[in-house]
């Protein structure tokens, strides 16, 4: 199994990421190349790189299961201000390259938000950007997730992802990252993850499924309201979320958790343990707290 979470990125840059990723017993994890809200980077320097996948290499994390998060702040579906669409585009560019410099193979992306365009037109934007951004020498893939359908967000539906794939030239250049919580507010059952799974292979293909975020849900189902919760603390539930981490099509795949802090401690070394367990923790919370004051 491919397990990890998201992790900061802050202070030593990859190296810290792969750090905390090894402290929470993970093989992979997931980072932003700076601050997820913000779009200042600093530029990266290749030894500092060169030492992090030294490391990754001595503790058990193989580069190609790492993953780059773009920005939240990126958005290539409104084109309404046209110099704020110009600089997601310019950004995401940049953001490849940076990714390329890590030696990072997959950026995750949200679609977008439409805001004030109708869904056909944010997703011809969604096109147009990334067929500027993706050109034939581009090496990492853009992973596009699938999303929770909040507000005017695209990606909310398998059709909407396979939309915005098949109009993309460099097709091979192209995947999808799930978002368990994602999918169950966007109206998805994952009770009946099997059934998604097919009709995702039937209009998109499974193979596209690059990377998978494990995150339980505080709300129900088809709620559009996007707010994560720890592994069996949310209305998706530990069992059915296990479901999807150990189903044996999605294997090779990374699954990364996204889920929240508790009292500012991270809960991923213990959800990490719970997962391997196949057993959900009734007392997460707890063993979190003792175990991160005593550090
Ligand atoms: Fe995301
Ligand atoms: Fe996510
Ligand atoms: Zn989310």
């Amino acid at each position: 199994m491919i397990i990890g979470s998201h992790v900061s990125f802050g202070g030593k840059g990859l190296l810290g990421s792969a750090t905390e990723a090894v402290s929470y017993g993970a093989n992979t994890f997931m980072c932003y190349t700076g601050a997820p809200q913000n779009t200042l980077r600093k530029p990266i320097d290749e030894e500092s790189v060169r030492k992090a996948h030294e490391y990754m290499q001595e503790n058990g994390i193989n580069p190609e299961n790492i993953i780059c998060h773009a920005p939240y702040i990126i958005n290539l579906a409104n084109k309404s201000k046209p110099e704020a669409w110009e600089f997601s585009v310019s950004f995401l560019k940049q953001e490849l390259k940076r990714c390329e410099a890590l030696g990072i193979k997959y950026i995750v992306l949200h679609p977008g938000s439409a805001v004030s365009h109708t869904k056909e037109e944010a997703l011809e934007n969604i096109c147009d950007a990334l067929n500027d951004i993706i050109n034939v020498d581009t090496k990492v893939m853009i992973l596009l997730e699938t999303m929770a359908g909040k507000g005017t967000e695209c990606g909310r539906n398998v059709e909407e992802i396979k939309n915005i794939l098949d109009n993309i030239i460099f097709k091979d250049k192209i995947g999808v990252c799930l978002d368990t919580c994602h999918l169950h507010d966007s109206g998805i059952d994952l009770t009946t993850f099997d059934e998604y799974l097919e009709k995702f292979h039937e209009l998109i293909g499974i193979h596209k499924i690059k990377c998978i975020h494990i995150n339980d849900s505080l709300n129900q189902l088809g709620s559009h309201k996007d707010r994560h919760a720890n592994l069996g603390y949310g209305k998706i539930g530990f069992n059915n979320l296990l479901s999807v981490i150990y189903n044996e099509k999605l294997k090779d795949v990374p699954k990364i958790l996204e889920t929240p802090y508790i009292n500012n401690y991270p809960p991923y070394k213990f959800e990490i343990e719970a997962i391997k367990n196949k057993e959900f923790d009734d007392n997460l919370f707890k063993r979190v707290e003792d175990y991160y004051k005593n550090l």
